[in-house]
């Protein structure tokens, strides 16, 4: 079941993932909507642009053409349509590639004859212009693939005269489309589109812009238009995507913050439960595995004591009960005091050289009755030339005692204990290997741990503190040494403590 921890946990993640949610949600209708109107504002600002544009274009044309109009006028009233003073307007009038002077009868006042067939085309404009529908100084541009023009001027003597004349589009392009439109600012490119649908006119290249929007010329230029291209750089969808990217970002880190720490402070607070779990085992464990042996001793004394065992061989061995029922005692009060004092940081070790070989001996010895009780096979591996250790007798030999109990405790149907000693790497080896019901690999970082102990059936019913090999790695790490574990389940295992040489302690 859940433990208070884990609900507590589960109850902040949903308390930060229930308006994480909304806040993400919000923030994505949020940025669909702003999407949509700054497109559309960026739409409507492009069309203001465009408008004026076209405008400025309109006026800076009806400006050119006026002023070529009243020049024209000034040289009639002058001179009336004389090639002299004709050609002399002409000249100072770039835009106007052609012009025709017609009477309002039809004839031709100026040139001397039409030119390029433009007599088809200006002709029946004329014919229908002249039936009254221009009025002083109007002017009318008439599609029909030229772009002629008509103007109602009058001759010296106050007769109507028709002016007709076709624009050149080169200086239109360069007077007055390049002068209009490429001073413009703006990242958006215009482009002049004739009657064809031919671009007369471009700001820039339009490459792969996207065309938004157009907007008709009015009088001055009809059937023209002028259409708004959008760079992909320009486009305000791009902008809102970089926003978005960015508070995606963001607010994906500050989640991943978020979540970091829920799922550490989760982790720790289990640590914690079990951690509680553990020593509450450990106070049962511990009290446990002082009331055996305890009352084995009693049992015995007082059997001993009622005189009921007569013969000396059965006194004998309850004396040997006695005395390794109380070597148990001590050893386990021994391991808790360490431990204790370990926990309290008030354990302190003191080191000299000291020879492995007796050490070993004596520790096993201790050990004597329950090996040959159990029956087991004890190999001893010591070379004769093994120089000293730098240790602690009494630490050391602790360690020893618990790796041997252990090695006892957890044995399986073959009972054999060997322990070898080797110098590896400028270090003394000791190793304590079991036949036993071995240890699964995920657990070896585990059983060094306090108060931890194998929760499998086969460990399950020996009895054990936890603390034993927790108080053998301290010991190792104290020397400057370490302690390693190889074993398999089913194959025994290998403990092997590491300290270092009498003389070249280091760490
Ligand atoms: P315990 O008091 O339980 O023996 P230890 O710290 O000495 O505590 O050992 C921790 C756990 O490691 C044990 O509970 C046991 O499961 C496992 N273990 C230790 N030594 C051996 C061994 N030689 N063979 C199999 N398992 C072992």
């Amino acid at each position: 079941m859940w433990s208070p921890s884990a609900r507590f946990s589960l109850l902040a993640l949903l308390a930060i993932a229930v308006p994480a949610t909304i806040v993400a949600l919000l923030g994505y209708i949020s940025i669909r909507q702003w999407e949509k109107s700054s497109e559309l504002l960026y739409r409507e600002q492009a069309r203001d642009m465009a408008a004026m544009a076209a405008a400025k274009v309109e006026m800076m044309l009806r400006h050119e053409e006026d002023a070529f109009l009243n020049r024209l006028q000034a040289a009639l009233d002058a001179d009336g349509p004389s090639a002299r003073a004709v050609g002399e307007v002409l000249d100072h009038s770039p835009l106007v590639r052609r012009l025709y002077l017609v009477t309002r009868r039809g004839e031709l006042l100026f040139p001397k004859a039409w030119k390029e067939g433009d007599a088809a085309v200006i002709g029946p404009l004329v014919a229908e212009a002249t039936q009254g529908k221009l009025e002083r100084g109007s002017k009318r541009e008439v599609v029909a693939g030229h772009r002629v023009c008509l103007a109602l001027l009058t001759g010296r003597r106050g007769e109507p005269v028709l002016a007709a004349f076709i624009r050149d589009t080169e200086v239109l392009r360069r007077e007055i489309f390049e002068t209009a439109l490429g001073a413009l600012e703006s990242p958006t490119i215009f482009t002049v589109v004739d009657h064809e649908g031919r671009a007369v006119y471009s700001r820039a290249p339009v490459g792969d812009a996207q065309p938004i929007l157009s907007v008709t010329f009015r009088e001055t230029l009809p059937d023209w238009r002028l259409a708004v291209y959008q760079t992909a750089d320009a486009a305000p969808r791009r902008a809102v995507r970089r926003q978005v990217m960015l508070f995606t970002g963001a607010y994906g880190v500050l989640l991943l913050v978020i979540i970091a720490g829920i799922v550490a402070t989760w982790r720790l607070t289990r640590r914690e439960t079990e951690m509680a779990r553990l020593k509450s085992d450990f106070v049962a464990n511990v009290s446990h595995d002082l009331k055996t042996p305890l009352s084995v001793i009693r049992m015995f004394g007082e059997t001993l004591d009622m005189g009921r065992v007569t013969d000396e061989g059965g006194r004998r061995e309850y004396y040997r009960v006695i005395t390794r029922e109380s070597e148990r005692l001590s050893r386990l009060i021994d391991n808790v005091l360490d431990f204790s004092r370990i926990e309290s940081g008030r354990q302190t070790y003191r080191t000299a050289p000291t020879a492995v070989e007796p050490l070993i001996r004596s520790t096993l010895e201790a050990f004597a009755y329950p090996l040959a009780q159990h029956g087991f096979k004890v190999d001893v591996d010591v070379p004769a030339d093994l120089p000293e250790g730098s240790m602690d007798a009494d630490a050391v030999g602790q360690a020893l005692a618990n790796l041997i109990d252990n090695a006892i405790k957890y044995s399986g149907d073959e009972r054999a204990l060997a322990v070898t000693v080797r110098v590896v790497d400028g270090r003394l080896a000791i190793t304590v290997a079991d036949r036993g019901v071995g240890i699964a690999a995920p657990e070896h970082a585990r059983i060094f741990e306090k108060f931890y102990r194998v929760g499998r059936s086969d460990t399950q019913g020996r009895r054990g503190s936890g603390v034993g090999l927790a108080l053998v790695r301290h010991i190792a790490e104290a020397h400057g040494g370490d302690v390693i574990v190889e074993s398999a389940p089913g194959e025994g295992s290998r403990f092997t403590l590491r300290l270092p040489l009498a003389g070249r302690r280091d760490g």
